[in-house]
C-alpha cells in the first residue's frame, strides 16, 4: 500500500538532487506527475473492481481518469484474473466479467511525454485470498528499503523471498521488475523477484525502476507459462511494407505510441474494423509487430501482485507511484 510506504518514512523524505546527476528538475516534475495521476487513478480501482464488472468497463475507467488528469496511459490496462498472472487487455468484443470470489491485478501505467511511470494493484474478492494480497505489498514495501545508488539488483530477490517465506507464500521466479528509460517501458535491467548468484548489476544514481513481486502458494516451483495471445502489441521491427492499410496503421501507432505497447481499442478511429483488423494481422504476420501472450501460473494456482515506479536518489527510492 502506498500509503504504508510513506508511513515507513521511503516516500516523505524531502530529496535534492546528486551535483552529478542527469535528472534535471523538469524531468523529475515530470516523473512525479505521472506517478501521482496514476497513484491516484490506482487508488480509485479498489472502488471499481467487483463481481460482475466488465473487463472493457474497468479499462475504460481507469484510462478516462488518467486522460482526465493530463496524462497518457503509457501500455494498455491489464486486468489479470486468478492465475493469469500478467499480459492480459480486453479486446474489442471482449465479454469477459470480474468473477466471484476472484483475485484481480490491474496492471496501469501512465506518461507525461515519454517519462513512465508503472504501477499495480491487486483486489482480493475471497477473505481466502487476502493474504496474498498483503504479502505481496510487503514484499514490495521491504524490497524498496534496501535500494540506493551502488546496490546489487539481486538484493531484491533475496527480501522479497525472505518476506514471501514468512508468509509461508513464494513469488514467481520468471517475472520481473525491471529499468524504465524514455518512451522504454522494460529497459535493459530486470530484477528478479527471487534470489540469483548471477551479477546483475547495480542500482544507478537517477536511475528508474519499477519493482513488482508475484505472489502465490507454496507446493512447485511457481513460474508462468504462455497461454492466449493478450491484446498487448508493441512494435518490434519497423521497415516499410506495400499493404495500404498496413502501412498507414504503422504510421499512426509510430505516432501514437512511440514504442510504447498498445492496444486495438486505440486505433479504431484509423481504420474502419474489418480492414482495422486484417491490417493488424497483417504487421504482425510480417514480423513488424509483436503480440504478447497472456502469462498464466503454471500450477493455475491464484497469483497477487504489487508495483511501484521510483527514482534513485543518493538518499534511497524516491517512489513517484504514490499520492
Ligand atoms: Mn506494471
Ligand atoms: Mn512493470
Amino acid at each position: 500500500m502506498p500509503r504504508e510506504l510513506a508511513g515507513n518514512g521511503i516516500a516523505k523524505r524531502v530529496y535534492t538532487l546528486a551535483p552529478e546527476a542527469n535528472m534535471d528538475e523538469i524531468k523529475l516534475e515530470g516523473y512525479m506527475k505521472a506517478g501521482r495521476a496514476l497513484a491516484r487513478t490506482r487508488e480509485k480501482v479498489k472502488s471499481w473492481v467487483r463481481p460482475n464488472l466488465k473487463y472493457t468497463e474497468l479499462v475504460r475507467l481507469v484510462e478516462e481518469d488518467l486522460v482526465s488528469q493530463g496524462v497518457k496511459p503509457s501500455f494498455p490496462t491489464n486486468v489479470d484474473v486468478n492465475d493469469v498472472a500478467a499480459h492480459y487487455t480486453p479486446g474489442l468484443d471482449d465479454h469477459l466479467v470480474i468473477p466471484e470470489a476472484s483475485i484481480v491485478k490491474v496492471d496501469l501505467g501512465s506518461h507525461l511525454d515519454g517519462l513512465i511511470a508503472d504501477s499495480a494493484i491487486t483486489v482480493s474478492l475471497s477473505t481466502e485470498l487476502d493474504e496474498l494480497v498483503t504479502a505481496a505489498e510487503e514484499a514490495l514495501s521491504a524490497a524498496l528499503k534496501v535500494v540506493a545508488p551502488g546496490v546489487r539488483i539481486n538484493e531484491v530477490g533475496r527480501v522479497v523471498e525472505k518476506v514471501l517465506d514468512s508468509y509461508g507464500l513464494q513469488p514467481i521466479s520468471n517475472l520481473t521488475g525491471h529499468s524504465i528509460g524514455y518512451y522504454e517501458l522494460h529497459g535493459d535491467v530486470s530484477i528478479p523477484n527471487v534470489y540469483v548468484d548471477w551479477d546483475l548489476g547495480r542500482f544507478q544514481l537517477d536511475g528508474v525502476y519499477a519493482i513488482e513481486p508475484f505472489v502465490t502458494f507454496q507446493g512447485r516451483p511457481a513460474r508462468v507459462v504462455d497461454s492466449v495471445p493478450g491484446g498487448i502489441y508493441i512494435v518490434k521491427k519497423n521497415r516499410r511494407i506495400k499493404d495500404e492499410d498496413a502501412a498507414r496503421l504503422l504510421a499512426e501507432i509510430n505516432a501514437r505510441f512511440k514504442g510504447l505497447p498498445f492496444a486495438e481499442r486505440w486505433l479504431t478511429d484509423v481504420l474502419p474494423r474489418p480492414r482495422l483488423e486484417a491490417a493488424l494481422r497483417k504487421l504482425i504476420s510480417e514480423g513488424i509487430l509483436y503480440e504478447y501472450a497472456t502469462l498464466v501460473e503454471v500450477g493455475s494456482r491464484p497469483v497477487a501482485q504489487a508495483e511501484h515506479t521510483f527514482i534513485v536518489t543518493k538518499d534511497g527510492p524516491l517512489v513517484t507511484t504514490i499520492v
